[in-house]
């Protein structure tokens, strides 16, 4: 860890966190609500089963942005702007890409969305992202008005949602969306561990 320069560094320790056990974000398959609803026969599990295999199917579109971010030596995290069935914008960290600490894949993707439907406020727009919104993206997300927030591991140093904060549920705020966690948290949690232990073997350290 001691290898990894100023920023990252910090990045990366956060992050990190969850390799320990400190992770509190739980996976759907140990719900005890998917498993009962699931266990409760065929009628009643089928809208739960069919919200999970949906947020998993655009997670997955989250986890693959994720993963071009690691090809750009960015931590691998990734978002997606859905509304409805369609993807309306993804993107993935840039922050060391564009030397600028706001290009977080949440806001890369709100922005793009607003830009691609032209407006500023997606009122029906789901956002995917493979971790906890920080405050910074929190509040976008409050800005834009999204419908729901899904993600897939907390980040206990950054997160704005649960860990830190409950940016997206204050009442005093005058707008909150759903949100929801643990969809594909072990596939995010791999990438995050993954890209970390390249970090600190490698010789430069970054
Ligand atoms: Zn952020």
């Amino acid at each position: 860890m001691g290898a990894i320069p100023d920023t990252l560094a910090q990045r990366a320790c956060d992050l990190a966190a969850p390799v320990a056990g400190a992770v509190e974000s739980r996976s759907l398959a140990s719900d005890p609500v998917a498993v009962a609803a699931r266990g409760a026969g065929s009628e009643p599990s089928r809208p739960v089963d069919a919200r999970l295999a949906r947020d998993e199917r655009f997670m997955r579109i989250a986890l693959d942005e994720a993963r071009a971010a690691e090809r750009f030596d960015e931590v691998p995290i990734g978002a997606v702007v859905v509304i409805g069935e369609r993807v309306i914008a993804a993107a993935h960290n840039l922050t060391r890409t564009h030397t600028d600490p706001t290009n977080h894949a949440e806001l890369l993707a709100l922005s793009r969305a607003a830009r691609t439907l032209g407006v500023a406020r997606l009122v029906d727009a789901e956002v995917f992202t493979t971790v906890e919104p920080c405050f910074m993206c929190a509040g976008a997300l409050l800005h834009a008005r999204v419908k729901r927030v899904v993600w897939a591991v907390r980040d206990p140093k950054f997160g704005g949602c649960v860990s830190l904060g409950h940016v997206l549920s204050d009442e005093r705020a005058n707008h909150r969306a759903e949100i929801h966690e643990g969809v594909c948290a072990d596939q995010a949690r791999e990438l995050l561990q993954s890209f970390f232990r390249k970090k600190r073997g490698s010789p430069e350290g970054s």
